[in-house]
């Protein structure tokens, strides 16, 4: 469930919906595993807030995890608050109904680059002025993290009086110590106490140059004194056990899984996804602490293995044999081809799962090497009819257009692919006498930062729209077989952020003020949405630059041209120094 209005009540009773009487269900329907014991002796008051629903927010690890660390930290009692669809009472808090002004510390967690409206949204029913320069102390300390904090700040850092920068295991101890003295948060004596604290980025000490003639090329980036050239990321080393959910509910968009994360960061180095890039080195949750979590899943409730790739760690397969012997059905975030061998196949089997979801991109071999995913064509077809043989009867495949250097011939495989695995699935069915469901899933290319391809632009809206069309068209009227194509605009809105800068900032208030779309917004303020959506050009300074992700700019680079000529790159291995992360 992913919008507030797609709630189902029990009584069947549609009604305009009050949010003290929304958030009276979610908070019965929640089972939390928080000892109350860690509020008991908080001095300070924070909130934790998903700019999205409350389906899609307890979904979300990283979420939960904070609002735990935060908890477990003795001195802050934290809440949770989430996009309404009715603010004109204010933003309130679902644990105490608290307004959010009233906190000491509001913490956003950034996920998507399309939710950035709503933190307008919410700011502006609590008079919070949106930039951080705007606000006195008499309003809360406002922070942000999560993976779009680290990935790209710039096109909403001017909001926040801190950004995490990395993962909040590793930076919260340093952060909390400064701020454990403070009975009442200074906000300019805490943003300066945080300048040396490693995985701290505070956006109000860097001032960022635009060329005057070519607004979209920056220039140079000022550093006030005694600020760090650029914030690090900082991570967690494989010793730290890592999170389960905190909190379960039905209402989740992944009901009543608890979720245990079993790796962190991926080997793979598929060069279209940030995520692979931004938590290198991979590192794998201990065994114990997985069987821990899992022996913690409640009756009504499945355990949800997530990670990057999930049946990538060695111990997957012992990890999945725990949780059914100890009678927990599992799921999995997502799934390898190449990782799918007879036991684990039986192991999905017997956990229930009917559907597996599997990442193909594309079905030209050029592009596939020029991503640096090369499973060929042959094994997947084979595996999806592996898969079927078995009994799990729905498969959902996702795939990438609007490819850098796509042309028509790589859309043809891409549907011949396609048109393939449906022969094979339909095939492979007869075994089950019934057909399940295949789903074919299509989502344009987004350049992201922190990628090889992140100088790539974005396919022009008009050429998408014809790709889109061809095909649909090139798969029309196959049965069994269900074609979704992602929205273009979402996916528009979603370049113009990801590789965004402080100009960004000012288009996104002027469109939230005006009520207008990002493209007139950006048009009323004298720039072109294509100065944001462009191929840029490898020697210039791009904003996320302020970010030292550990992965370097040389690396990507060297990446890039490995990409380029259609070389492909192995995966992280013993001893490896390449990429700038593993000392
Ligand atoms: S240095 Fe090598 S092993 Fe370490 S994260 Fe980078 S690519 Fe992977």
């Amino acid at each position: 469930m992913s919008k507030i209005k797609n709630v189902k009540f029990n009584d069947g009773v549609r009604r305009s919906i009050d949010i003290n009487y929304l958030y009276d269900i979610f908070f019965k329907s929640e089972h939390n595993r928080l000892a109350s014991a860690n509020r008991a002796n908080a001095y300070l008051k924070a909130v934790m807030v998903f700019p999205n629903y409350y389906g899609v927010a307890m979904s979300n690890l990283g979420f939960l995890r904070t609002y735990e660390l935060i908890n477990l930290s003795g001195f802050i009692s934290c809440d949770r608050a989430f996009m309404q669809d009715d603010l004109s009472k204010g933003a309130v808090s679902l644990e105490t109904r608290r307004r959010l002004k009233d906190y000491d510390f509001i913490f956003f967690s950034l996920s998507y680059e399309n939710d950035f409206a709503n933190i307008l949204s919410i700011l502006s029913a609590e008079k919070i002025p949106f930039l951080s320069k705007d606000r006195s102390n008499d309003f809360p300390l406002i922070m942000a993290g999560g993976v779009i904090a680290f990935l790209n700040p710039e096109p909403v850092a001017p909001i926040f009086d801190l950004m995490f920068i990395g993962e909040a295991e590793a930076i919260f101890p340093d952060f909390f110590e400064k701020i454990k003295s403070q009975n009442k948060p200074d906000k300019y004596e805490i943003i300066n106490s945080c300048a040396g604290i490693k995985g701290i980025y505070v956006p109000s000490a860097y001032d960022f140059i635009f060329d005057s003639k070519n607004p979209y090329i920056l220039n140079e980036i000022k550093i006030a004194k005694g600020f760090p050239k650029r914030a690090a990321r900082r991570w967690t080393d494989e010793n730290l056990s890592f999170s389960s959910s905190v909190i379960t509910t039905e209402f989740s968009e992944l009901s009543n899984i608890n979720m245990i994360e079993i790796e962190r960061g991926c080997k793979r180095g598929c060069r279209f996804c940030s995520a692979g890039f931004i938590y290198l080195p991979l590192r794998e949750s201990k065994i114990d602490a997985v069987n821990e979590a899992i022996s913690a899943t409640g009756e009504n409730e499945k355990a949800g293995f997530v990670g990057f790739g999930t049946m990538d760690g060695k111990n997957i397969a012992k990890i999945m044999r725990f949780s059914l012997d100890s009678g927990r059905n599992f799921s999995l975030s997502s799934v390898r081809f190449d990782c799918l061998d007879e036991n684990n196949l039986d192991m999905i089997k017997e956990s229930g799962i009917k559907t597996v979801t599997i990442g193909i991109e594309t079905g030209s071999e050029r592009l596939k090497k020029m991503l640096n995913k090369v499973l060929s064509n042959e094994n997947i077809i084979t595996s999806v009819g592996d898969i079927v043989k078995r009994g799990i009867t729905g498969i959902k495949l996702y795939f990438m257009f609007g490819l850098p250097y796509e042309n028509k011939d790589d859309l043809d495989d891409t549907v011949k692919l396609a048109k393939e695995i449906l022969k094979e699935f339909i095939s492979a069915s007869k075994a089950n006498k019934r057909i399940g469901k295949l789903t074919a899933s299509f989502s344009p290319f987004v350049p992201k930062a922190w990628t090889p391809l992140q100088w790539e632009n974005f396919e022009d809206l008009k050429i998408l729209r014809k790709k889109a069309s061809y095909i649909a068209n090139g798969l029309k009227g196959m049965p069994n077989l269900d074609i979704n194509i992602n929205s273009l605009n979402a996916a528009f809105t979603e370049a113009f952020f990801a590789r965004g800068s402080r100009l960004s900032t000012d288009i996104l208030i002027y469109s939230f003020l005006n009520k207008t779309s990002i493209k007139k917004s950006a048009e009323d303020k004298g720039l072109r949405m294509d100065g944001f959506i462009r191929k840029i050009g490898t020697d210039e300074l791009l904003p996320w630059d302020i970010i030292d992700q550990g992965v370097t700019k040389r690396y990507l680079l060297e990446e890039y041209k490995r990409a380029l000529n259609l070389k492909t790159t192995p995966q992280c291995f013993e001893g490896c120094k390449r990429c700038g992360v593993c000392a």
